[in-house]
């Protein structure tokens, strides 16, 4: 068998044009572009790309990105009342703060005080809670688009097993309870489990979030099961001194047992992007008391 390859750029990219119409509808009603403030702590090279590609996004949307980039030495206390002056900023509709920060600030604080009704991450407690029980908050981007790919791939996902490696805040805990929301017996496996490999080979729905280059084995996978691939590795690359991105999944020998398949790159990352737009009109929305039909995107 040949997997199916799950195309998460063109996915997000039909995504982003959905947002940017709708974005276009907002800033006509509004009478101002929708926000969304980035702010990076610090100048972890990674975080810098990432920063720099969401506010490409962002202004490609037709959407009002501010951007704060701090030095690695601000203190918790100057970084807690800049989120504060976002929260009450009426032109910012999301925040989002890029992590991981330095280590002399305290993640959990920092999140708790970004307002949840613009926590477009949906790392807040509050969201999460949310996620947890049922009501409509911010999810994180990561595990939202992946449920969106699953849900192009098969439709329903009810009374299927599906497996998440990982059980991180950022990506197995809300990507287990998105799936449990969809009727899926969910097992969620990480470092500790014993027998991985007989666990993965229960489940119809693989995603895997471990951040171990290509450690999912064909031989862990059952016939036609859909495998979404969540690591993003950097490994040696093929001639000396280059590298090349690999996910979490053995691309090679899975696409041959699988049904669909997510490549990396090209799969899941593309479309945390798009989600983070995603929630970031849903806040602008809200915002402004017109929330947008959970059909709209
Ligand atoms: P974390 O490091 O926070 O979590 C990794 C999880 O994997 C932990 O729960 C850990 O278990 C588990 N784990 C580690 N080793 C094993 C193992 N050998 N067998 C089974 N489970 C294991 O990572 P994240 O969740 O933040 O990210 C996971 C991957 O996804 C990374 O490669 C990251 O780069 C990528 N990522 C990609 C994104 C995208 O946009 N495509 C966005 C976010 C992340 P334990 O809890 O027991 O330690």
């Amino acid at each position: 068998m040949t997997a199916r390859l799950i195309d998460g750029k063109a996915f997000a990219a039909a995504l982003r044009a959905r947002i940017a119409t709708l974005a276009a509808e907002f800033s006509a009603t509004a009478g101002r572009k929708a926000g969304l403030a980035v702010v990076l702590v610090g100048e972890d090279p990674a975080s810098q790309v990432y920063v720099r590609s969401k506010a490409k996004a962002t202004a490609e949307a037709g959407m009002a990105g501010f951007e704060h980039r701090l030095p690695a030495e601000t203190s918790q206390a100057d970084l807690l009342a800049l989120i504060a002056a976002l929260n009450a900023d009426p032109a910012v509709d999301g925040i989002l703060v890029q992590l991981p920060l330095p280590a002399h600030l305290d993640e959990h604080t920092v999140i708790a005080t970004i307002d949840p009704d613009k926590d477009v991450d949906g790392f807040h407690v509050s969201n999460a809670g949310r996620l947890a029980v049922g009501l409509p908050g911010f999810v994180p981007c990561t595990p939202l688009g992946c449920l969106m790919l699953l849900r192009d791939q098969l439709g329903s996902l009810a009374g299927l097993n599906a497996v998440v490696i990982g059980r991180s805040n950022i990506v197995g805990k809300p990507m287990a309870q998105l799936l449990l929301g969809e009727n899926c017996t969910v097992t969620i496996a990480h470092s500790r489990t014993r027998n991985l490999a007989d666990v993965v080979r229960g489940a119809d729905v693989v995603v895997a979030a471990v951040g171990r280059p290509e450690l999912v084995k064909a031989e862990w996978i059952k016939p036609g099961a859909i495998v979404i691939d969540v690591g993003i590795n950097r490994v040696p690359g093929d001639a000396p001194g280059k590298t090349r991105l690999v996910g979490d999944v053995d691309f090679a020998g899975v696409s041959a047992v699988a049904g669909a398949i997510t490549p990396v790159p090209g799969g899941v990352g593309p479309m945390t992007i798009a989600v983070l737009l995603r929630n970031a009109l849903v806040a602008a929305y809200r915002h402004i008391g017109d929330p947008l039909p959970p059909e709209a995107i």
